[in-house]
């Protein structure tokens, strides 16, 4: 009988240089316990890892804590660019959008991708369309927008207009409008994803990102990119990063990990740690990944202060953890 086990993360990052409270690190433990909740709800009802995948991110998405979907940060012409990939381990299926920016919940679109066209991969306005036509949810870029984002786009370009930012990194010195996060919001990457094995031993693996604050029009980074940002196969391990993403596609981080699994023979433990604290270091990779393998066996490393992070295995309690 398998344990099904989901794993979720909010990005990484720098501890924030301000002083946060109690009660805001609370208020991100309390969003990361609540989406692990519902998510292993359907896998505790015998749900598949996809579905599980699929709605925790969507959630993460609708946070406006997380930098994905709702609350994503801005580019360099303050718009939104959304990216998102979904992977299926137990077929290599997948999906990913990038450069959206009017469909509500990327995720579902590249899940739409990867199960309603021949293809693996859309952009812009295409994908843009395609989601439309499939009937999900489309609003104005307004709807992205939160305070403090702009924020972070207005302090970053103060600070010099080649200046770009991952999520949680240094936004501390800017944030007059909420709360200081936990996690330096000018330092840390906010892209969001979730792993997961179900009651029948598959694995999948999504991610959904806003990417860089002041990132130039057009930049990809990792996240929708299968087998960079994203990757699931049930032979080896499912993983979602979260990162500098440029470093994370030069090491093609994600497929990286199941590769050493599966012609290195190392465990899911070994592989993550080498490619988090030995392969990504040198590359400016700051970052880290959640991961998990056909056993149920979990990993979260980062090379940063903190990830948002957090894991259910079905029927136990909750694990969430923000600092290390
Ligand atoms: N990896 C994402 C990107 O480069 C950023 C993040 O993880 O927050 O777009």
């Amino acid at each position: 009988m398998i344990k099904p086990v989901l794993v979720i993360h909010g990005g990484a990052g720098a501890i924030s240089r301000a002083q946060t409270t109690p009660e805001v690190i609370q208020a991100y433990e309390d969003a990361l316990r609540q989406i692990l909740t519902e998510g292993e709800r359907i896998l505790a009802q015998g749900g598949c890892a996809l579905d599980a995948v699929a709605e925790a991110v969507r959630l993460l998405e609708e946070c406006p804590l997380f930098n994905a979907g709702y609350g994503a940060v801005f580019t360099h012409d303050a718009k939104h660019e959304l990216d998102a990939a979904i992977m299926n381990g137990q077929t290599l299926q997948c999906g990913a959008v990038a450069n959206v920016k009017t469909v509500r919940n990327p995720i579902l679109a590249a899940r739409a991708v990867m199960e309603h066209s021949p293809h693996v991969f859309f952009v812009g306005h295409d994908a843009d369309a395609f989601a439309r036509d499939q009937g999900l949810a489309c609003v104005d870029q307004s709807f992205f927008s939160t305070p403090m984002r702009r924020e972070q786009l207005q302090a970053a370009q103060r600070s010099g207009n080649e200046t770009i930012v991952l999520d949680h990194d240094a936004m501390s010195a800017y944030q007059t409008s909420e709360a200081i996060a936990p996690l330096d919001e000018n330092n840390k990457m906010g892209t969001v994803g979730a792993v997961a094995l179900d009651c029948r031993g598959n694995l999948a693996a999504g991610t959904s990102t806003g990417g860089m604050t002041n990132k130039w029009p057009g930049r990809v980074g990792d996240s929708p990119l299968i087998g960079a940002g994203c990757y699931a196969n049930n032979t080896t391990c499912a993983v979602s990063t979260t990162g500098k993403g440029e470093a994370f596609i030069r090491a093609v981080a994600a497929y990286d990990v199941s590769a050493q699994m599966e012609y290195a023979g190392r465990t899911l433990a070994q592989a993550t740690q080498q490619l988090i604290h030995q392969k990504l270091p040198p590359l400016d990779g700051a970052g880290g990944l959640i991961a998990i393998d056909a056993h149920g066996n979990v990993a979260m490393p980062f090379n940063t202060e903190g990830m948002y992070r957090g894991s259910v295995v079905s029927g136990q309690a909750p694990f969430v953890a923000v600092h290390r």
